[in-house]
C-alpha cells in the first residue's frame, strides 16, 4: 500500500529541510527525499567548511531575479535575525566576518545537525538515496515512487536547488517538474564563478597567478569593490565572483585595480616629489610587485628608468593597465565550480507569500530552484531559510 504524507519535500538541502521542519512543527506529516547519500552536502562544503549561514543585512537589493520584488516578503517574514536566534538557542559558536557575514566557528556540520535534529524531533522523516520516479498528479494531490515505496501526498515541494556542482548531485529535476506543470524557466547560467581568459588576454596575466589585491569591477551600473585574484586560467576573488552573476557572454567588465586612488595623479605627483626614484619602485608601492613588473613589461618600460624621465604618455601607458581596465572574459568556469545558478523557475506563477504554484495547487517551489539568486556572503542560504520557512507555514 502507498505510504501517505501531508507533504513530500524533494531535496534535503537548506531550503527543503527548513520547509519540512516548519511544516512538521505545524503537525503535518512530512518526508524529505533526496537521491544523495548524505543530506545538505552544500551546507557541509559551504564557506570553506564553516558555512556562511546568513548575512545580517540581507534584503531585496542583494538578489537577482526577473521579478526583483518577489523575494521581499519572505525575507521580511523570516529574517537573518530569526535564523541567528536558532543558531544561538542551539549554542552553535559563530563569528562575524566583514560586513555582517556570519560563519560557524567550528564546522558547517553544526548547522546540518541542528536542522536534522529539528526535523526528527518534530516527527519528520528523511529518506536518502531515494531517486524519484513516476511522479504524477492525482485528484487528491500527487503520487510518486522511490525504490521500495510508492508515496501519496497532498503537497509536493520542489527543493532540489540549481545546477551548480553536478558532481555533488545537482540536477535540473525541479525545472523539469515545474515545466511539466506549465511553469517557465528563466534561462540559467553559472553565477558566483571565476572568469576564464584565453589567447592574448591569458598571456598578459601569465605569471600573475596568485597575485591578489582589492579592486572595483563593474558591468553597467553594477559594481563591487572587493578582493580580486589572478588565477592560472583567468580572474577570481570575491569581486569577480560577485560580478560574474551579472555577466552574460560577450560583455565587457571594467576593472579598477586601485579604486581608492587616482593612479595617473599619483604617478605625476611622484614625478614631482621623488623624481629620482625608479619607476619600478614607485609602481610596486601602488600594486603588488609581480603585477608592477608585468605592467612595466607590457608597457615596454625599463624598470630602472627614473620617474622624472617618463612623459605623460608613458605614465598613461602604465595607467591603462590599472584604471579602468576593460576586458571581455572568454568564459566562466561554469557549473563545475559555480556557487550558484542564476535564473531558474520563473516566479511569475509562484506565490511570494506561500511559494505555492498558481498553476498546480499543492505544488511548492523553494530555494535556489527558483529564479532568485543571492550575492556572495550568506545571502543564498538566507534565501533558502526564508523561502523554506514561508512554504512551511502554508503547507
Ligand atoms: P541545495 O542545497 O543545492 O539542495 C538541493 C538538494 O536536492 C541536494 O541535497 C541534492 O542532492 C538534492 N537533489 C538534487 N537533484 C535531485 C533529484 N533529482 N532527486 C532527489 N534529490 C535531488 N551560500 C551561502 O549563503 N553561504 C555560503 O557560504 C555558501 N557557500 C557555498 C559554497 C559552495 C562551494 C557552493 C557550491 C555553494 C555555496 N553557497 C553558499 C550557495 C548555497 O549552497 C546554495 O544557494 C544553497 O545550498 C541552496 O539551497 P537549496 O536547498 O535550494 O539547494
Amino acid at each position: 500500500a502507498p505510504r501517505k504524507f501531508d507533504a513530500v519535500i524533494i531535496g534535503a538541502g537548506a531550503a527543503g529541510l527548513m520547509t519540512a521542519i516548519e511544516a512538521a512543527k505545524r503537525g503535518r506529516t512530512v518526508v524529505v527525499i533526496d537521491h544523495a547519500k548524505a543530506p545538505a552536502e552544500k551546507i557541509r562544503i559551504s564557506g570553506g567548511g564553516r558555512c556562511n549561514f546568513t548575512h545580517l543585512d540581507a534584503a531585496q537589493k542583494n538578489y537577482i531575479s526577473a521579478n526583483p520584488n518577489f523575494c521581499k516578503s519572505a525575507l521580511k517574514r523570516f529574517t537573518p535575525w530569526d535564523f541567528l536566534d536558532r543558531v544561538i538557542a542551539r549554542g552553535i559558536p559563530y563569528h562575524h566576518k566583514a560586513e555582517n557575514q556570519l560563519f560557524c566557528d567550528n564546522s558547517a556540520m553544526d548547522i546540518i545537525d541542528m536542522l536534522l535534529d529539528d526535523l526528527k524531533s518534530h516527527g519528520g522523516e528523511l529518506w536518502l538515496q531515494s531517486p524519484v520516479s513516476d511522479l504524477e498528479k492525482t485528484p487528491e494531490g500527487f503520487r510518486l515512487s522511490v525504490p521500495g515505496a510508492v508515496i501519496e501526498c497532498q503537497n509536493l515541494v520542489l527543493a532540489t536547488g540549481g545546477l551548480s556542482i553536478p558532481k555533488m548531485g545537482a540536477t535540473g529535476f525541479a525545472y523539469d517538474v515545474a515545466r511539466r506543470f506549465g511553469h517557465d524557466i528563466v534561462p540559467t547560467r553559472a553565477g558566483l564563478v571565476p572568469f576564464t581568459l584565453g589567447g592574448e588576454k591569458l598571456q598578459y596575466i601569465e605569471g600573475l597567478s596568485g597575485v591578489s589585491l582589492n579592486a572595483r569591477v563593474r558591468i553597467g551600473k553594477k559594481s563591487f569593490n572587493d578582493g580580486f585574484l589572478f588565477t592560472h586560467r583567468g580572474l577570481s576573488g570575491p569581486s569577480i565572483l560577485q560580478i560574474s552573476s551579472y555577466w552574460t557572454p560577450g560583455q565587457a567588465v571594467e576593472i579598477d585595480l586601485r579604486p581608492d586612488i587616482n593612479v595617473m595623479e599619483t604617478l605625476k605627483e611622484r614625478r614631482r616629489s621623488t623624481p629620482r626614484q625608479h619607476i619600478a619602485n614607485v609602481l610596486s608601492e601602488i600594486v603588488p610587485k609581480r603585477l608592477s613588473d608585468r605592467i612595466l613589461e607590457a608597457a615596454i618600460l625599463d624598470g630602472e628608468t627614473r620617474i622624472a624621465d617618463l612623459s605623460d604618455k608613458k605614465l598613461m601607458a602604465i595607467n591603462t593597465w590599472l584604471q579602468p581596465w576593460s576586458l571581455i572574459p572568454d568564459g566562466s568556469e561554469g557549473y563545475r565550480t559555480a556557487e550558484v545558478t542564476v535564473g531558474g523557475i520563473d516566479t511569475q506563477h509562484i506565490s511570494s507569500q506561500t511559494f505555492e504554484s498558481a498553476l498546480c495547487p499543492g505544488l511548492y517551489v523553494v530555494g535556489e530552484a527558483l529564479d532568485v539568486t543571492g550575492w556572495l556572503g550568506g545571502y543564498n542560504f538566507q534565501w533558502a531559510w526564508s523561502s523554506g520557512w514561508a512554504a512551511g507555514q502554508a503547507i
